[in-house]
């Protein structure tokens, strides 16, 4: 165990670290230094990511992969060295972010998972080989025009969550007439309270700005009246149909429900241009074996599933995902390694489920950050406190908070309660948390989520399949025929197949080839007690055989061919998700 000054010098040394990447004053090599101290609006983001093309030509390639509604590229950054075969030929690893519009540092991190990789090529070892054996397909936002929206417009912590399609979701026959607006101009959409004796809440003992809620016999004095705005279409309703009003990451096509079941699934699974050009995009590139989701908020890695209908994944995928998750709780020490439908909640058609259960990709959804407001909140042994202790603790944790935003925000991100006439409720306060003060993390606390988030992405990204050969033994049979015994290893824990991919038979097997001078497989077994010779007849074609199965996770497969052919006799596994290695071997 280390000592608490130890601990405290080692933090003080990153945190360092960390401000001399966040001022861009430390470029990792001679590329462009990007700054990851502030939010990037679409425009700087379409800047960024063309800047980082432009100067590394040989290692990155900038494509867009679609248009948003409102008719902004959705752009995916490609990078890969040209070592080691074409990039479909390698194992893929995928990122995407922002789905939600209001989640936008997720963008941030993918920017700066690019930025990381092509800066340290040929510098850092481990971006250098994951460069030359990898694919990386970037995708740092997926919602532009809501992003932009949440940046440059008055917005909450929480929306724009939708993206911009209209919708009339008051069903009253017009689409987006009834937003939320900023009454008290402060750039944000803050809330609105009523002093009322009949209210089911109180101000704090300590600090009148907070409002809590009566206990049994306690006398009410406000009303929370949510967010701002008026009654925009004079229904008698505040801010029911604002921009948009659907959920695209419960759009997707694997065990999608219609929005009775699933609140904003959209008409049908992919109506949106968006989930459009993200299916198509990952449906072009095969060969992506990992992946991961940006999203806020509350410190988690999530797998699937996310529903309790899809059953528990096969217990040989469950251990892939435990070794990845848990070892990212490492990377991400203040983050949770978590079960979607179990420890969050339930998600019908959602990206993680289709990712795993139509592609046979790992994919882990992050929940970047954690709100001050949400520490501590989830400590075993709380449950066992009596009603008094947690009430207090509550308050205390409210003061906290304020403390927070007073003293280390330095009230930035906070608008004092100022009375309103409004049009309906009379005489009302305006004030609260504005946009930048929940969900995301403030600007100096931006690079280390980019850092430690990154660095969890380029850990699972060296998990993928890395397949080798093992030296074949050759034994000279009658009639020009050879018996050539094949292993091939995988040095990580992610298989060249996923068990889900094998049982629902998702894409096609791994191949096993022979080339050469009139080369034939006769007949092809997997070796199963290498002792008694026994093998499993595996399909053979004319100069192939499929690989069930494909290669497990830190293991190997033995193959026992029948081959014929004279002098050298190359080898080609092949596998859609792990690459393709060859060896050659001579027939004598
Ligand atoms: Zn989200």
């Amino acid at each position: 165990m280390i000592s608490r000054t130890t601990r405290q010098v080692k933090k003080l040394i990153l945190g360092c670290v960390l401000l001399l990447i966040a001022s861009g004053s430390i470029g990792l090599a001679n590329g462009p230094s990007l700054s990851f101290d502030h939010f990037y609006n679409h425009a700087e983001l379409t800047q960024a990511l063309q800047t980082l093309a432009a100067s590394y030509p040989q290692l990155a390639r900038l494509e867009s992969i679609g248009k948003s509604h409102q008719g902004r590229d959705l752009w995916a950054i490609i990078l890969t060295s040209a070592k080691n075969g074409p990039p479909e030929r390698k194992p893929g690893f995928y990122i995407d972010a922002n789905i939600h519009g209001n989640e936008i540092q997720g963008a941030e991190v993918a920017l700066y998972t690019a930025w990381y990789l092509l800066t340290s090529y040929g510098t850092s070892e481990q971006a250098t080989r994951l460069l030359d054996e990898k694919v990386f397909y970037v995708v740092p936002t997926m919602n532009p025009d809501s992003r932009d929206y949440y940046i440059t417009k008055a917005a909450d912590p929480n929306s724009p969550r939708s993206g911009q399609v209209p919708m009339d979701d008051d069903r009253d026959g017009v689409k987006d007439e009834d937003g939320p607006e900023d009454l008290n101009g402060d750039g944000s959409i803050t809330q609105m309270r009523k002093k009322d004796p009949k209210g089911s809440y109180r101000q704090h003992p300590d600090d009148p700005r907070i409002l809590v809620p009566i206990r049994p016999g306690e006398k009410g004095e406000y009303s929370l009246l949510g967010q701002e705005g008026i009654d925009n279409d004079g229904d008698g309703r505040i801010n029911e149909d604002g921009p948009g009003g659907y959920d695209m990451n419960r759009n997707y096509g694997y065990n999608w429900q219609p929005n009775y079941v699933q609140r904003g699934a959209g008409d049908y699974p992919f109506c949106f241009p968006e989930t459009q050009a993200i299916r198509d995009f990952l449906l072009k590139h095969p060969n992506i074996a990992g992946a991961q989701n940006f999203h806020n908020n509350g410190g988690m890695i999530l797998r699937a599933p996310g529903a309790k209908n899809l059953g528990e994944l096969p217990l040989a995928d469950v251990r892939v995902y435990d070794y990845i998750g848990k070892r990212g709780e490492k990377i991400l020490p203040d983050y949770r390694y978590l079960t979607v439908y179990k420890d969050l909640y339930t998600v019908y058609g959602g990206s993680i489920d289709f990712i795993y259960s139509t592609l046979g990709i790992f994919c882990f959804s992050n929940e970047l950050d954690t709100d001050p407001s949400e520490r501590g909140t989830d400590r075993r042994g709380q449950s066992r406190e009596d009603e008094e202790t947690a009430y207090l603790r509550s308050l205390q944790r409210r003061l906290d908070e304020m403390d927070y935003y007073d003293r280390v925000l330095l009230g930035d991100q906070y608008t004092d309660w100022k009375p309103y006439q409004h049009p309906v409720y009379g005489d009302i306060e305006i004030g609260g948390v504005k946009k930048f003060g929940r969900r995301v993390p403030p600007a100096f606390k931006l690079a280390e989520t980019c850092h430690r988030n990154a660095a969890f992405c380029l850990f699972h990204a060296d998990q993928l399949p890395r397949l080798e050969f093992d030296t074949p033994k050759i034994t000279k049979l009658d009639d020009g025929q050879y018996q050539v015994d094949v292993s091939v290893k995988n040095t990580r824990v992610t298989p060249s197949i996923s068990a889900q991919a094998t049982q629902k038979k998702l894409h096609r097997m791994d191949r096993l080839a022979v080339r050469g001078n009139g080369a034939r497989m006769l007949a092809a077994g997997q070796l199963v007690d290498e002792y008694r010779g026994l093998t499993r007849k595996l399909d053979t074609r004319a100069d192939s055989c499929w690989v069930e199965g494909g290669i497990p996770g830190f293991g190997q497969t033995d193959v026992r061919l029948l081959v014929k052919g004279t002098g050298d006799l190359t080898l080609v596994y092949d596998s859609l998700k792990g690459g393709t290695v060859e060896t050659v071997v001579k027939l004598q």
